[in-house]
């Protein structure tokens, strides 16, 4: 079925390979950002590294000339807090293998981060991990504690001699020493996007998710039941796209060709 593009509201963005490529700001960006504004579509950035906060996205933005607040930036640890608050209602302690600014965002919703007695444990992309926490985290969740896993990824992509060891990792380390497996939440799993839609009051075909990773932009766009668009200024090529038994509804060279397509469907009701 044919996307409406004229019924998109609000537009969530994947960022790096999307708006800008490692500390290159793409050239199309800033024109499809005003075009977005100026059609009165509203826009959010998406990025399933937990390592860092919401201040700090804003500010790598603001680097690059992107006006935005924290509240157009989401990451797993918004869909934790939801899953936390949904699943285990009353659990207001858990234990966080994660960055300060991790923590601090849970301590923020009104949950209390400790390695005493928690009710919870969960897993992020731990920049600060040490050996003692790992094996404290092994411990409880050897206690059947829930262990969560903010995200899948099992490495974050650098350009430096080196191999940042992502949350997917970290938690395989935890399954070898435990035998437990984590829920996992992040992209792919559509929870973090319809989260997002119900927050914003939009029904999914009203969103576009815009990535450029088929294996988790494009298939957490598809679960949630958002229009997938795939962008090729990344990671994805257009034969990667050709071979898909469920192709995204739209593809394009980069955001600069999605704009006037957005702004110039037909039936445009926003
Ligand atoms: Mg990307």
């Amino acid at each position: 079925m044919q996307p409406d593009l004229g019924a998109i509201h609000h537009v969530v963005l994947d960022m790096d390979g999307t708006i800008y490529k490692g500390k290159e700001l793409f050239a199309c960006t800033m024109p499809f950002l005003a075009q977005l504004q100026d059609a009165g579509i509203g826009y959010t950035f998406l990025t399933n590294n937990t390592s860092r906060s919401k201040a700090d996205y804003v500010a790598k933005l603001q680097a690059f000339g992107i006006e935005c607040g924290e509240r157009q930036i989401y990451t797993p640890a918004d869909s934790t807090i939801a899953y936390l608050e949904d699943h285990y209602p009353g659990s207001v302690s858990i234990a966080v293998l994660g960055t300060p600014s991790l923590c601090a965002q849970f301590e923020q919703a009104g949950f209390t981060v400790t390695w005493d007695s928690p009710q919870a444990v969960v897993v992020g992309f731990d920049t600060t991990l040490t050996y003692e926490r790992l094996c404290r985290a092994a411990y409880w969740i050897g206690r059947e504690l829930p262990f969560i896993a903010t995200h899948p990824d099992l490495v974050c992509p650098t350009d430096e001699a080196t191999v940042l060891v992502d949350c997917g990792s970290i938690c395989a380390a935890l399954t070898a020493a435990t035998g437990k497996r984590p829920v996992v939440l992040g992209k792919p799993d559509p929870s973090i996007l319809l989260d997002l839609c119900r927050g914003l009051g939009l029904v999914p075909r009203q969103v576009a998710m815009v990535g450029d990773r088929i294996y988790t932009d494009m298939v957490m766009a598809q679960k949630a039941g958002a229009v997938a668009v795939l962008v090729l200024s990344g990671e994805a090529t257009a034969e990667d796209a050709a071979t898909l038994e469920e192709p995204p509804d739209v593809v394009v060279a980069d955001i600069g060709e999605l704009g006037p397509m957005l702004t110039a469907s037909p039936g445009v009701s926003r």
